[in-house]
């Protein structure tokens, strides 16, 4: 097999983990491939751009997974029902897309036992796949954002829906940051009057930023809440992915002993 291409997509890409992920992977497997990044300013460009880098598949992240929806010939049902793609393969000329920062999500959440509902602090891309997946699940979800333009989505798709203004707080098993609030600032996701009522009620709580300890999970750690940061969630997404790039010839263990080094190195 000659050596196969793979890349990931963004905007900006300079910080992403996932090329030190997959070459640990793709090296300790001794799979004959290696994984760059591309700073990718057009979305528009993303189709054209991989076919003209030689690629075989790519990752996608902020700000083009809806366009990488729509650079595919195939969609797999779940990346076509949130209508966002993270990972693309290429199969004899066509584009198949997937998204497996869901799954990757709910295998990261899933060590939480007992858990019926979820409060989730933010609207954006993520919620919107994430949320989609845990009422697939079973998980009751409700989603609480700054502002309404948002919201209007997920209240259409049934889901209950809140601004902080109008959220009226009762006790809910998980309570997650979904938003980037934490991320390069001090910001809490959510008033602070809002999140000591929630907190304290809650089972555990998650952040998706990782890397850090953000001021969300540090008010959490201080009720003495069991937290977990994105990490986990960053990892499976990328052995899901991985999964797709070498047509599933690996098991998840297999690749997750490899590519986890990438957050010890
Ligand atoms: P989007 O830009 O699509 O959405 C951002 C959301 O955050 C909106 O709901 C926005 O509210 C809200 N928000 C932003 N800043 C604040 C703030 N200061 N206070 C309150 N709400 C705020 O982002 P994404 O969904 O793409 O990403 C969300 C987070 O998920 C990011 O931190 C990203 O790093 C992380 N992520 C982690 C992954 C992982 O593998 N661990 C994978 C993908 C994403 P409003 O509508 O009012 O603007």
């Amino acid at each position: 097999m000659s050596k196969q291409l793979f890349a990931i997509f963004g905007n900006p890409v300079s910080h992403s983990k996932s090329p030190l992920m997959h070459n640990l992977a793709f090296s300790g497997l001794k799979y004959n491939a290696c994984y760059g990044r591309y700073l990718l300013k057009e979305g528009e460009k993303l189709r054209e751009t991989f076919f003209a880098l030689g690629l075989k598949g790519i990752n996608i992240t902020v700000p083009h997974k809806e366009y990488a929806y729509q650079a595919c010939d195939h969609l797999d049902p779940f990346a076509k029902k949130v209508g966002a793609v993270n990972t693309i393969v290429k199969k004899e000329g066509k584009l198949y897309g997937y998204n497996t920062d869901a799954p990757g999500f709910l295998k990261a959440i899933s060590e939480f036992k007992e858990v019926l509902t979820v409060l989730f602090l933010g609207a954006g891309g993520t919620a919107r796949s994430t949320s989609a997946i845990l009422r697939d699940e079973g998980y009751r979800v409700t989603i609480l954002n700054r502002s309404e333009g948002r919201l209007e989505s997920f209240a259409k798709e049934g889901f209950e829906t809140a601004t902080f203004e109008g959220f009226k707080a009762k006790p809910f098993d998980l309570v997650i940051n979904m938003t980037s609030a934490g991320l390069e600032d001090d910001s809490l996701p959510a008033p602070k009057n809002i999140l000591e009522i929630v907190l304290p009620e809650a089972k555990a709580c998650v952040d998706v930023i990782y890397g850090k300890e953000t001021p969300f999970l540090k008010l959490a750690k201080s009720y003495g809440k069991p937290t977990k940061d994105g990490s986990d969630m960053l990892l499976y997404q990328g052995i899901i992915a991985f999964e797709y790039f070498t047509d599933h010839r690996y098991t998840f263990d297999e690749i997750k002993g490899f590519m986890r080094q990438a957050f010890t190195l």
